[in-house]
């Protein structure tokens, strides 16, 4: 049985809940990722809970949008907005100790 995990940003503000442990942990090497250090696990779009408010960000000529805790300015997860099947949750917000074993991968 795959068992749900909660996470939140630094203070607390927002947390996000999903159904699972991602398959593999993308660490993506692009611009944005790196300069933020995101470390994302995909699911199927709308399948995590997110509570409370957010931020939201959109890299010019992309149709996703990046949220973050609008206090603590952590970033939590990206939503493709109905364009991609997908959502990416950071999981740089979990219990490390959780995410131990999973694959971490570079994918751009
Ligand atoms: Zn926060
Ligand atoms: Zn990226």
């Amino acid at each position: 049985m795959a068992a749900s995990l909660t996470g939140r940003c630094d203070c607390g503000a927002v947390t996000i809940t999903v159904p699972s442990l991602p398959d593999e942990i993308n660490a993506c090497p692009c611009d944005y990722c790196r300069r933020a250090g995101a470390r994302w696990g995909y699911y199927k779009a709308g399948s995590a809970g997110i509570s409370g408010e957010t931020a939201t960000y959109r890299r010019a000529a992309k149709v996703a949008d990046f949220h973050r805790c609008p206090t603590c300015g952590i970033l939590t997860h990206w939503d493709g907005n109905g364009v991609t099947p997908h959502m990416g949750v950071n999981m740089s917000n979990f219990d490390q100790e959780a995410l131990s074993g999973i694959p971490v991968v570079e994918d751009p």
